[in-house]
């Protein structure tokens, strides 16, 4: 090939001239190389980023150019080589630091092309980079504050979604998947409207978006009610906001929807609440006004002169009377305030059911001889035992009898019956009354709930009663239930309550007994602290035609048996001085205590008790009170 002529040197001078000067007043740095990945030139640009002079002429590339990932801080190969191998113009990875020579870090973003001389081959590459660490140092504060606006409201306790200005979703919160039952992948991207089949169609709901479209302004605690198909009838409050707030035309809309349902429900239900209270006060002070007036006049008659006895007498009956009425009034008042606060207490024990009924039949006869109606009880003949804090069921029953004498016209039939169903004790109270409604017969449970609130129809009661007796019921771990055919047709109350399954007295295993007994025409020595109990199941046995002692201590019971030599002892565990074991024990080291017959009467019978009483050397655990029959069966058979 010529040489080139001295016009064309010439040109290609001023050509190379021209493109240093370029290189040279251009923004970017540019570095190139030869074939073997030595630099060849550098501008002024790439000088001042990499710390390298023209000193830098010769030099590999890697050493002048050093590249780090931002992140992981390893080396990021220069895209040099990558251009070289594919012979096409390559991007640097995104993220890479450039390590000056003075240790100095800064983004850059970078892209290397291959050079190729006037015969097309590739000569070198040519690295063009930037300092991009202002632009990066924006984009990360940009990437947290997203991330910060996404975990704002993620957090957010309340159902959270953004729209785009055609309402589309671009996100929603877990509260709003969760309250709404929907899903991320039927969610995002999908039209407001169409979500869950239509179902977010809500008239209230475009209302409040058109606004905010059209006008582009905020719309605060919008209260929209809508039923669901699926979660059925929900309030709720919406606040919606533009987005940016100042643009004419917003590009999001930001949508806070708060379930406010069960507030709503809540605020209802204190609303009745709080309605039913002051019906309660106006009842309570009628009802405690009734019994006033007959205890004024009767305390001015008692005052007037010549009043015979009999006239004296009737008046402080009638004193009698109301104040009873006013004590009963004002001992359901106290238990309910008890209710309220679930401080009502049941002591229970092991109780015959026939024996509460007994006494809540006794209570409640005043009443019914006053309303004349007939009283039918009905028990089984088997004995049913109950765990259950004897004067609290009594007070159920008594409620039960009471409201039937109330709510039955003059000369009514009042039942109180009793079975037994698998392994509880079914029991009603009947009457043939004045009845009611089906749509009262759950209603009639709940506190200050009456039928009739009429005032002239009250029947001195405050609406209380039967809400003492379904929580008393409970607390006995059963049930009850309101029947009846409806108005004039009469009522009942069932009561379900678990049986104890366990009989109260039982031979103790590995005592032998001496012979067949039985509680008539015997030496028995009753040992009880309390005094009464000693002295009832006494009279019952003396009765039989037994030779009865008592003791009320240990150490007595052992000094009366040590004179008396009984043929069986009913001896009370928890004692005095010395306790039923230790006497057990002691009357058993006597030569007259072998044979004696030992019955332990405790409070209690669970395992351990027997096991005390076994090692002690009874023959029988008995829980009190002491069931006679049982007792004399189980000792009948003894052998
Ligand atoms: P009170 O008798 O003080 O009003 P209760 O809680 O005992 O309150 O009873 C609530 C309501 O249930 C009564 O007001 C009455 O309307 C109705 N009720 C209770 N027992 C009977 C019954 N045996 N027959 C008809 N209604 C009854």
């Amino acid at each position: 090939m010529a040489d080139p002529s001295p016009d064309t040197e010439d040109a290609l001078h001023e050509q190379r001239d021209w493109l240093l000067v370029t290189l040279s007043c251009i923004g970017d740095a540019v570095i190139t190389t030869d074939l073997a990945g030595r630099v060849t030139f550098l501008n002024p640009v790439a000088e001042s980023l990499t710390g390298w002079t023209q000193d830098a002429v010769g030099q590999p590339l890697d050493r002048v150019i050093r590249l780090i990932n931002e992140e992981s801080r390893q080396p990021v190969e220069i895209p040099t080589v990558e251009a070289l191998r594919e012979d096409r113009p390559v991007k640097l990875a995104s993220h890479s630091l450039l390590i000056a020579k003075d240790g100095t870090e800064r983004s850059i973003s970078d892209s290397a092309a291959p050079i190729t001389n006037d015969r097309g081959e590739v000569a070198g590459v040519v690295l063009v980079f930037r300092d991009i660490t202002e632009r990066r140092k924006t984009e990360r504060a940009l990437d947290k504050a997203l991330a910060y606006a996404d975990d704002i409201i993620a957090t957010l306790r309340e159902p959270f979604v953004v729209l785009d200005s055609d309402l589309r979703i671009k996100t929603a919160n877990r509260s709003f998947y969760d309250t709404f039952k929907a899903t991320k992948g039927e969610t995002e991207n999908h039209f407001l409207y169409d979500l869950g089949n239509g179902q977010w169609d809500i008239p209230g709901l475009r209302k409040l978006l058109d606004e905010v479209l059209s006008r582009n302004q905020s719309v605060h605690d919008f209260e929209v009610e809508h039923s669901f198909p699926e979660l059925g009838r929900k309030t709720m409050v919406l606040n919606a906001r533009p987005f940016p707030p100042d643009s004419k035309h917003p590009e999001l809309i930001l949508l806070a929807v708060e379930d406010v349902s069960a507030v709503r429900a809540r605020a209802d239900e204190l609303a009745e609440a709080c309605r039913h209270k002051d019906e309660f006060l106006a009842t309570l002070a009628h009802e405690l006004r009734n019994p006033l007036s007959p205890i004024r006049n009767s305390v001015h008659y008692l005052g007037l002169d010549g009043l015979t006895e009999g006239d004296v007498k009737a008046a402080r009956e009638v004193i009698n009377r109301q104040v009873a009425i006013m004590v009963r009034l004002i001992d359901d008042l106290l238990d309910v305030s008890r209710i309220s606060r679930d401080k009502l207490d049941v002591r229970k024990e092991r109780v015959q059911l026939a024996t509460v009924v007994e006494s809540a039949v006794e209570s409640s006869r005043p009443l019914l001889q006053q309303c004349g109606h007939e009283l039918t009880v009905d028990l089984p003949p088997e004995t049913f035992y109950l765990d259950a804090d004897p004067i609290r069921l009594a007070q159920v029953f008594l409620n039960l009898l009471n409201n039937a004498a109330k709510y039955t016209n003059r000369g009514g039939q009042i039942s109180l019956s009793a079975h037994r169903e698998g392994s509880d004790a079914v029991v009603s109270v009947r009457d043939n009354g004045i009845g009611i409604p089906s749509d009262m017969l759950s209603g009639v449970f709940d506190m200050f709930t009456q039928v009739d609130r009429s005032l002239e129809r009250s029947q001195g009661g405050l609406g209380i009663g039967l809400t003492l007796v379904r929580r008393l019921v409970e607390m006995h771990d059963g049930s009850i239930e309101a029947r009846s055919e409806g108005l004039k047709k009469g009522s009942e109350f069932v009561i379900r309550l678990p049986l104890l399954a366990s009989p109260p007295t039982e031979k103790l295993e590995g005592n032998a007994l001496p012979t067949a007994m039985r509680l008539s025409h015997g030496r028995i020595l009753v040992v009880d602290d309390n005094k009464d109990a000693a002295h009832s199941l006494a009279m019952l046995l003396r009765l039989k035609g037994n030779d009865i002692r008592t003791a009320h201590d240990g150490v007595e019971a052992l000094e009366v048996a040590e004179e008396f030599h009984p043929e069986i002892v009913l001896l009370d565990i928890g004692l005095p001085k010395l306790n039923g074991y230790d006497v057990a024990r002691r009357i058993r080291q006597q030569p007259w205590g072998q044979d004696v017959l030992l019955v332990a009467l405790t409070g209690w019978g669970n395992d351990q008790d027997r096991r005390l009483s076994q090692e002690a050397g009874f023959n029988f655990h008995t829980v009190k009170p002491v069931d006679l029959p049982a007792l004399e069966e189980l000792l009948a058979g003894a052998k």
